[in-house]
């Protein structure tokens, strides 16, 4: 299985909740742990500029290449830099390049993006540029599919994304999201706000009621995961409360979901603001091997350290509830 990292996600942006370094902690600890090799990580192409015009304005687009702080640039809630908006060129490129491997192979991962709080006139929310978005614009522009839809599992609803695609029917927009918390609501094609303390089991049931039935109305040729580590329990920004055998069970809800239809799906990481970033990291290498496994590429348990930073009630997630 193939993998998109770059060395530049890690960004300088000073203090701040949102730990930049988590790339390069999963990358490695994917190396590791065995299941990846440095020849399955590949780097994401130059980015172009052309490419984030498919969805930001111009105006918009001018100002993150000047470094200007406008309205449409304040809302990010990060410095502006020329290192921080090249960063989210690459990210996009990268996100582009995995749905491109993704569509090859069935399943591709891509250990950066999912920046789905950027809107085509502006930034918000620790995002810039929404990679998400671009990633669609651009295989669409490419001849290489027509319909696609983005399965949001992030902490934070898809903002960014339910309004750049609201009036675009080939593209479904799907949010499960901690419903009284940031950002203001935009309406995605399905939205499932949940209340704090909704924890594993009633998450993973909404889940399994919507993803088959959003895969077999919508018939997508792709599927981009935003699976955002934030829903986690001891998150700093949640409290959705979902344990990592809840976040793996939901992967596999996902990833299996569109595997067993035989649509492409690739995830990105999104959000993860876990107390110790090392459960962050873990969650995001969870989803990977559940990539692995629906690929029939995970190696022998035996292989696995144990990896949870916290002792947790079962190393392997329970197959999802039918
Ligand atoms: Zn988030």
């Amino acid at each position: 299985m193939r993998f998109v990292y770059s060395d530049k996600y890690q960004l300088d942006i000073g203090v701040h909740v949102f730990p930049t370094d988590k790339y390069r902690l999963v990358r490695d600890r994917l190396v590791a742990d065995g299941l990846a090799r440095p020849e399955d990580i590949v780097a994401p192409p130059e980015p172009n500029v052309d490419d984030i015009r498919l969805v930001h304005t111009r105006e918009y687009v001018d100002d993150m290449l000047n470094l200007r702080w406008t309205a449409r640039t304040v809302r990010s809630e990060l410095p502006l830099t020329w290192e921080i908006i090249l960063g989210y060129l690459i990210h996009a490129a990268g996100t582009i390049a995995a749905c491109r491997l993704g569509l090859e192979d069935g399943v591709a991962m891509h250990l950066g993006g999912g920046f789905h709080h950027a809107f085509a006139d502006h930034g918000e929310g620790f995002c810039y540029v929404n990679d998400v978005a671009v990633a669609v614009r651009k295989l669409q522009a490419e001849g290489r599919i027509a319909r696609a839809a983005v399965i949001d599992c992030d902490l934070h609803q898809g903002n960014g994304t339910a309004r750049i695609f609201q009036a675009d029917p080939a593209v479904f927009t799907f949010s499960i999201h901690q419903e009284h918390l940031y950002p203001i609501k935009e309406k995605s094609d399905l939205d499932i706000g949940l209340a704090d303390e909704t924890g594993d089991d009633i998450y993973v049931e909404h889940l399994q009621a919507a993803v088959p039935k959003i895969l077999a109305e919508h018939k997508p040729e792709l599927v981009i995961y935003v699976a955002g580590a934030d829903p986690f329990k001891d998150d700093q920004l949640g409290a959705l409360r979902l344990t990592k055998r809840g976040l793996a069970m939901r992967d596999r809800v996902v990833i299996e979901g569109c595997h067993r239809r035989g649509i492409p799906v690739v995830p990105v990481l999104a959000g993860g603001y876990a107390l110790n970033t090392a459960d962050t990291v873990d969650i995001h290498t969870n989803t990977a091997r559940e990539c692995l496994r629906v690929l029939g590429q995970l190696p022998a348990p035996a292989a696995e350290p144990e990896s949870c930073s916290q002792p947790q009630p079962a190393a392997e997630p329970d197959p999802p509830r039918a």
